[in-house]
């Protein structure tokens, strides 16, 4: 195998794998390293890109730019990778407060082409929305599960893949033996121009960027079937459970169908009665904890998500399995990149939070304009500041 690469890239979760396509589409020589048995949260996230968020329903920080650059980017790597990952499904929101749904009631006009505010419930029966809600057509759902093994298999055939635990301690960085190799990188057999770390959550303990406001928040999500439960065979919970295929649900906690394109294909062509093609597996949740930083799932975790879902949803479940990751959020609220101000061959892209599948693919295009043309980054994302501290 080659030893020689511009970019050596540790980690190969979203954030990793995406930099390292991106990169590689450019033509440059990358290598991932990543180490499958660590904690990796982008493997058991919902998937889910909303660009409408919280108690207040704005618009996310710079969606139109994520939006416009992800529902080009995830299609057309499907094409390319010859899998189906992405789906762009509807999000409904049914109001938890009246003063939510006067807000918009109020204004109206800030129902937009991606912004519906339906006048009647959307379920009618077994989801609990006496106050409406908002109908967001621009949601999507990625299968992160399946995008990241496609997205291997391609690294693997560009012999840009090594399974391989990073340790800082065999990385060499001023190597002045050689005038070529100084200011490059060294990594046992492996020589390059440039590391980009992309460890998630672990950056935290970095010993070159352990100064960045990474605030871990532990995420749990439960995995559910509406398949096994006698009374979900009736044809109102049938025609129900057809229903919910065709929306991601979110009041308090979401609920998410966990689709496959051929099950997408099949559900349009059928009209009367539940078959084996309409999915009754969805992911819930998820938890957000600041304090326990541990991979273990909880009871507390489970009840919390549980209470939320039985809050807005009438029809009984099977839990079939708890997930746990950590998400690389930042104090910041933003995500944070670049290079490192005493080592020019050394960056970082990190702190994608709970919205790496929305933010990922757009800034791995802005990261690599600056590393490529010095292409300027917004300012709340610079990690330079940070490391004068
Ligand atoms: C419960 C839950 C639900 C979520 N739902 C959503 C959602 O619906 N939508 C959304 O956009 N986001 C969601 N997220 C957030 C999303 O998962 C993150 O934004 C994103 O996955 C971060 O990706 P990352 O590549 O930075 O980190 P990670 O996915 O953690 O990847 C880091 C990688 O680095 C590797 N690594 C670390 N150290 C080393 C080393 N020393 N050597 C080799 N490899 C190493 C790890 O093995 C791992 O593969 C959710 C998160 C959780 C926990």
């Amino acid at each position: 195998m080659e030893k020689e690469f511009d970019y050596l890239i540790i980690g190969q979760g979203l954030a990793g794998s995406i930099l390292a396509y991106t990169l590689l589409e450019k033509g440059k020589k990358v290598l991932v390293l990543d180490e499958p048995k660590l904690q990796n949260c982008s493997k058991i996230a919902a998937g889910i890109c909303n660009p409408i968020t919280g108690r207040n329903l704005v618009r996310t920080w710079k969606s139109r730019e994520l939006f416009t650059f992800l529902n080009d980017f995830y299609p057309k790597l499907e094409k390319q990778f010859n899998s189906n990952f992405f789906f762009s499904v509807p999000i409904y929101r049914p109001f938890q407060t009246l003063e939510q749904q006067q807000d918009w009631s109020a204004q109206e006009e800030k129902a937009t082409e991606e912004v519906i505010y339906p006048k009647n419930p959307l379920f009618e029966k077994n989801v609990n929305e006496p106050l409406g809600g908002l109908l967001i057509k621009n949601g999507g759902h990625l299968r992160t599960d399946i995008f990241l093994e496609a997205i291997k298999k391609y690294l693997i055939e560009h012999n840009a893949y090594q399974e391989k635990l990073f340790d800082f301690d065999d990385l060499m960085l001023n190597d002045k033996a050689t005038k070529e190799s100084y200011q490059k990188v060294v990594y046992q057999d492996i020589k390059a121009n440039h590391i980009i770390f992309c460890r998630g959550v672990l950056d935290k303990t970095n010993p070159f960027f352990d100064k960045l406001p990474i605030a871990p928040a532990k995420g749990e999500i439960l995995h559910i079937d509406f398949d096994k439960i006698e009374e979900n065979k009736s044809h109102q919970n049938q025609e129900m459970i057809r229903k919910l295929n065709q929306f991601i649900l979110n009041k308090g906690c979401w609920l998410v169908p966990f689709k496959d394109k051929i099950i997408e294909n099949n559900l349009n062509n059928k009209v009367n009665g539940l078959d084996e093609n309409v999915i009754t597996t969805f992911r819930t949740g998820s938890t957000y904890n600041h304090d326990d930083l541990t991979l273990k799932p909880t009871e507390e975790a489970r009840q919390e998500i549980e209470t939320k879902l039985k809050g807005v949803l009438n029809l009984d479940y099977q839990v079939t399995k708890q997930e746990v990751g950590i998400r690389p959020s930042t104090r910041t609220r933003y995500p944070l990149m670049g290079t490192h101000k005493d080592y020019p061959q050394m960056s970082i892209f990190n702190g994608f939070g709970a919205k790496g599948v929305s933010m990922i693919p757009y800034f791995a295009n802005e990261f690599v304009e600056h590393l490529f043309n010095g292409k300027e980054l917004d300012k709340i994302l610079r990690v330079n500041k940070w490391l004068l501290k």
